[in-house]
């Protein structure tokens, strides 16, 4: 099945229990079963069944199997938000003493969440560029993963996937890969070498802005050596589903970072558009930024666009295609506001992936605690306005952006 015949189709054959087209909205804590037998067999995954909606819950298992199947991975375990999606992936295989190595144009939370580990023992070492050249010189025996983002979220650096995948695998780490940005209509980054794909699924796969999630996805190829990493030996007996079972087992569940049967529900729906959605935001974001490059006193940036750096990558790995978000410059903060406060149908909102366009300042908002550096290393000027495309019409769209860009003196 190609893409979008799979988002409709693929893992649910509408017969599930009394032939109803989507997976219904189970809205339960609890599911009861005949006897303590059953039960018992039920709670220790020895017959199939559902418990308790923090552990297991038919509207979320639906959705994990549509992200699974569509991320080429083995399994998928849904959270309630895509900074927990991160976060119980991570905590899954690290411990005190461990080291991170990173991209630092990461996503706000996601750097924020680096500095939180800190205290857990757990250090982050930042490279400015997902390269081979800045990454293995970090690489050390204590280092247990390497984190990046594929379109960084506000950078729009690109990593080239497989290079930094053959780094990895070469010294015995696991590549984990937030794709957010990218989402499986542009790349399924498991068949390029990553181990883990990480989604906020708040974003483009839910697509109409309604509900907050994230979904880890695993490739179960990456071996879990118990020297390596030791809280892995009681889960060997799992083979390649050792990683899913730990975290269904331990952390995911201990914490209590499940995702509501509601959100699962909007998000089997929102999915099913995602190709859609994605034709349309990739075009109206390249029509957006041609604008914006011919625009007078803006600076543009997206990886679609030939002058990009990353074009050769995008071509490599997305079919020259760039994403749906954009970042211009505007010269200075007080001219960024006026454009924004100009602007008649784009939000103002700190959201991407929306099917609605939105605008953020993102040195005042998502990077207001960041330091500078940080700020630079993620592409944030004073002057940034961050764009996530929507799917208006194109020319409405441009007509409002030239108008509040000629409007600005
Ligand atoms: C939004 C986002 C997150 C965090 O997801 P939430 O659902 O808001 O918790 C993580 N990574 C990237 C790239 C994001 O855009």
């Amino acid at each position: 099945m190609k893409f979008n015949t799979e988002l409709i189709h693929g893992n649910f054959d509408g017969k599930s229990f009394l032939g109803e087209t989507t997976a219904p909205i189970f809205q339960v804590s609890a599911f009861s079963h005949e006897s303590p037998e059953k039960l018992e067999k039920v709670f220790n995954n020895k017959a199939p069944g559902f418990a308790y909606s923090r552990i297991g819950n038919p509207t979320v298992s639906a959705f994990e199997k549509r992200i699974a199947d569509l991320e080429h991975g083995i399994g998928a375990v849904a959270c309630s938000s895509g900074m927990a999606a991160v976060t119980m992936a991570l905590l899954n295989i690290l411990q005190s003493g461990d080291e991170v190595i990173a991209g630092s144009g990461l996503f706000g939370g996601t750097i924020d969440l680096f500095g939180d580990l800190k205290s857990f023992g757990i250090e982050t070492k930042f490279v400015k560029h997902v390269t081979i050249d800045e990454v293995e010189p970090l690489i050390s025996g204590k280092t247990k993963v390497i984190f990046t983002e594929l379109i960084g979220n506000p950078a729009l650096d690109i990593v080239d996937i497989e290079a930094v995948a053959e780094l990895a695998h070469k010294n015995n780490i696991p590549l984990f890969i937030d794709s957010t940005t990218a989402t499986p209509y542009l790349i399924n980054p498991i068949d390029h070498g990553a181990d883990v794909v990480i989604h906020s699924s708040s974003k483009y796969i839910n697509g109409g802005g309604n509900a907050i999630s994230g979904i880890i996805v695993d490739s179960g190829k990456f071996k879990w050596t118990s020297e390596r990493y030791p809280q892995f030996e009681e889960y060997s007996k799992y083979g390649k589903f050792a990683f899913l079972s730990k975290l269904r087992g331990g952390i995911w569940r201990n914490v209590g970072a499940c995702l509501a049967p509601m959100n699962a529900f909007l998000n089997n729906i929102g999915i099913e558009t995602l190709g859609l959605r994605m034709e349309r935001l990739c075009y109206n974001s390249l029509k957006l930024s041609e604008f914006f490059e011919s625009a007078e006193g803006i600076e543009v940036n997206y990886p679609g666009l030939e002058s990009s750096p990353y074009h050769e990558l995008s071509k490599k790995y997305f079919e020259g295609k760039g994403g749906a978000i954009i970042t211009i410059r505007a010269g200075s903060k007080e001219r960024a506001y006026k454009l924004i406060n100009n602007l008649k149908i784009p939000l103002s909102a700190t959201n991407i992936g929306d099917v609605r366009t939105l605008v953020i300042h993102p040195a005042s908002t998502i990077y207001a605690h960041s330091t500078d550096e940080q700020k630079l290393d993620a592409g944030v000027y004073d002057d940034t306005i961050r764009i996530s495309v929507g799917i208006e019409d194109i020319d409405d769209l441009i007509n409002d952006f030239r108008n509040a860009i000629e409007k600005i003196d």
